[in-house]
């Protein structure tokens, strides 16, 4: 089992990818929303991996609603830094990270661009059904209603 890792800028948020596939070759996708052009984040994701998000310091993290508020963004407060997004389709918590935000980021190929806003909210949780990490554990968070 590969373990693949990452975090915000400042460690508060922690992301860990764990998969038998070869996550690095994975070729994250750049969607083209105001939200994720600005951060200029890149989401990378595979069906057949666990994500585990883990949280230092549950108050200075912000989870930011975006796309007829059907995925979550998880932001750091403290560095301003976006690791990872969730959504919760048909009671299932599906998630993708920021490929930038990765140990490996170097060794990502070139992103491609994407854009779900042009999508309906069904077509954008079947897209996502399909193409994002279809286990998302949460790790140490107890007071933000996770
Ligand atoms: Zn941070």
């Amino acid at each position: 089992m590969g373990v693949h890792q990452g975090s915000c800028y400042c460690g508060n948020i922690t992301v860990t990818v764990k998969t038998e596939e070869p996550f690095a070759e994975t070729v994250p996708r750049e969607c083209g929303c105001g939200y994720c052009t600005m951060h200029g984040a890149a989401w990378a994701s595979t069906p057949n991996a666990t994500l585990e998000i883990e949280i230092q310091n549950e108050a200075a993290i912000n989870l930011f609603e975006q796309g007829s508020d059907t995925a979550r963004f998880w932001l750091c407060q403290r560095c301003g830094v976006v690791p990872a997004v969730t959504c919760d389709i048909d009671g299932h918590r599906k998630g993708a990270v920021n490929a930038n935000c990765m140990l490996e980021r170097a060794e990502f190929p070139a992103a491609r661009k994407s854009n779900p806003k042009e999508l309906s909210a069904d077509q954008k949780k079947d897209r996502w059904s399909d193409l994002w990490i279809e286990k998302v554990v949460i790790k140490d968070c107890w007071d933000v209603g996770l």
